[in-house]
């Protein structure tokens, strides 16, 4: 039988899952449509994201990064949750890009709870580390 799915705080679940939401609408994807919406908890604080499209369509970013480089131009460093919102069902999981990025501002990646929602109401959830196992570090670097 697998692990139960991971839970945050319930009031900071509420407080997050408002805020991806309320990002959602504010995603620019004309071309792909799919709009998402993140919220972070970094440092003590919390960050918006959403996904940014461009006409040329590698130059894109994720949800969960503009989130991320969001909380670090505040200089916010330490990563302790994750909130996304997509229209997806079941909810998306963040890509692999995504999953990088967050494991680097993770001091421990087994106490991130990663959690996806949909405007229906619902989701799932992970630890960043069953999301991106022996994910790679700067503890690696020489
Ligand atoms: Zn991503």
């Amino acid at each position: 039988m697998p692990d139960a799915a991971p839970e945050l705080d319930p009031a900071l679940d509420l407080t997050l899952a408002a805020h991806a939401l309320a990002a959602q609408p504010r995603a620019y994807a004309p071309y792909s449509k799919f709009r998402v919406g993140a919220a972070i908890v970094m440092s003590g604080k919390i960050f918006e994201g959403v996904n940014v499209e461009n006409a040329s369509y590698g130059l894109g970013i994720c949800a969960e990064r503009s989130a991320v480089f969001s909380a670090v131009i505040a200089g916010a460093h330490e990563l302790a949750a994750v909130m996304v919102c997509t229209d997806a069902s079941p909810p998306s999981s963040p890509c692999g890009a995504c999953r990088q990025v967050l494991y680097e501002f993770a001091r421990d990646p087994a106490a991130v709870v990663v959690t996806s929602i949909n405007p229906a109401g619902e989701r799932r959830s992970w630890t960043l580390a069953e999301l991106l196992p022996d994910g790679f570090s700067g503890r690696e670097l020489p």
